[in-house]
């Protein structure tokens, strides 16, 4: 008999990491699979940063750091958010952790209590659902579907608001969708949140070096609500950094007291040789972001252009990060030797064991209607991936 805890127990898997495994699984078979499935840059990590790596091994930093991280590194967050963002912070307001991702996880930890809303607009990344669930949290999914660009509006927002809204989690550029919030949306946003001073603000901004339409816009530049938002970054996606785990907040010191508190109990300080890689990496050339960006806008081109020409599939512009998010519910219903498909994640399935193409279904994105591709991979790769989606699809009936 399972012993497994209840809150463990209802947790989703990560689906994103899944459908990446069942790729991995395919192509250890011998199977010539293309993995459009999970969202990391295909990138090396730059030449300087793996310099400071070694060299940290070499200077012995091999002890604990502190739980938030090395003082150097958050001095050099805190310049980052200086001359990048315009936002002022100190050392003592930054937590670096093991990825955004727990960084993400201990700010609804920090500040969630049991029956707490916390706001989601829709389309959302995988794991905000089930972070919430773990902190016993009750979820507000808002939808924004792609006739507005899969973003939710004041208007939507404020009638999702009640007295018990404890947090909203703001993704822009999003994952899935790659849609971005203008400053003068962020700043209509603001002015609905102003009015609820309970709310924080989590606002994962992981993707903001990758963006096609200009400057990066933070929340966190309006005065009116600042002091209740937590900025969430890392070096995962800018410097193609995903296996470093470095990860980091940006909040009121209050809720970085607790995130360090929390954290000083279940993971501690993340690693040393990695915060010393992200050091040099915030403080380094930023050229290598740049050359990268421009990569991923020449593939976002590239992707859009190909599966707009696929029947059936509602295609959106992403204006940053590195997914397409086509609507394909054209598709439920239809069927191919017998295999009906009914949902997104069956036509995912589809698509990997019959077109050899690792995607992920909308649902596990709380937008069941349509499909992730992740085009963070070669121009060669996104050429025959589209052409292998398009055959696959035409067999359906
Ligand atoms: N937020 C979003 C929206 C993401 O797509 C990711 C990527 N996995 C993360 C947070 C976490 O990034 P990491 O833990 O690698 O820093
Ligand atoms: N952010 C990536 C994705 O959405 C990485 C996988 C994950 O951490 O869930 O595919």
């Amino acid at each position: 008999m399972s012993q497994i805890s209840v809150r463990i127990a209802s947790l989703a898997e990560s689906e994103t990491l899944a459908m990446s495994q069942k790729s991995n699984e395919l192509k250890a078979q011998g199977v010539n699979v293309i993995n459009l499935s999970v969202g990391e840059p295909d990138f090396f990590t730059p030449d300087h940063i793996k310099a400071a790596a070694k060299k940290a091994i070499d200077d012995n930093f091999s002890f604990y750091s502190p739980v938030p991280g090395y003082l150097s590194l958050r001095q050099a967050i805190c310049k980052k958010l200086e001359t990048e963002n315009g936002l002022k912070y100190s050392p003592d307001q930054i937590v670096c952790s093991n990825g955004a991702k727990q960084d993400v996880c201990n700010a609804v930890l920090s500040i969630v209590n049991p029956g707490d809303e916390v706001i989601i607009p829709a389309p959302c990344w995988v794991s905000y659902v089930e972070m919430v669930k773990l902190a016993e949290g009750k979820c507000v999914i808002v939808r924004a579907g792609i006739e507005q660009n899969f973003k939710m509006t004041p208007a939507q927002l404020e009638a999702a608001i009640t007295p018990k809204t404890k947090a909203i989690i703001l993704c822009s550029p999003s994952n899935p969708t790659g849609s971005i919030y203008s400053k003068a949306e962020l700043e209509s946003l603001a002015a609905v949140l102003a009015k609820y001073p309970q709310i924080i603000i989590i606002s994962d901004e992981i993707y903001e070096h990758i963006n096609y339409l200009g400057k990066h816009e933070s929340i966190a530049q309006f005065e009116n609500i600042r002091e209740r938002v937590v900025i969430i970054n890392g070096v995962s996606k800018a410097y193609a950094m995903t296996g470093w785990r470095l990860g980091w907040m940006a909040a009121p010191k209050w809720i970085a007291a607790a995130c360090t508190k929390l954290q000083g109990q279940y993971s501690s300080g993340p690693s040393s040789i990695s915060q010393k890689a992200a050091e040099a990496a915030y403080l380094g050339d930023q050229q290598c972001v740049e050359d990268m960006r421009l990569a991923f806008q020449r593939r976002r081109d590239l992707i859009v252009k190909l599966a707009s020409e696929i029947e059936g599939f509602k295609v959106n512009k992403p204006e940053g990060a590195f997914y397409l998010f086509p609507q394909c519910n054209y598709y439920f219903g239809k069927s191919y030797n017998g295999r009906e498909i009914n949902t997104s994640a069956d036509l995912a399935m589809f698509l990997l064991e019959e077109g050899h193409v690792a995607c992920v279904g909308g649902l596990a994105f709380e937008a069941p209607d349509c499909i992730r591709f992740s085009y963070a991979t070669s121009d060669e790769n996104i050429v025959e991936a589209m052409r292998r989606v398009k055959e696959t699809l035409s067999k359906l009936k």
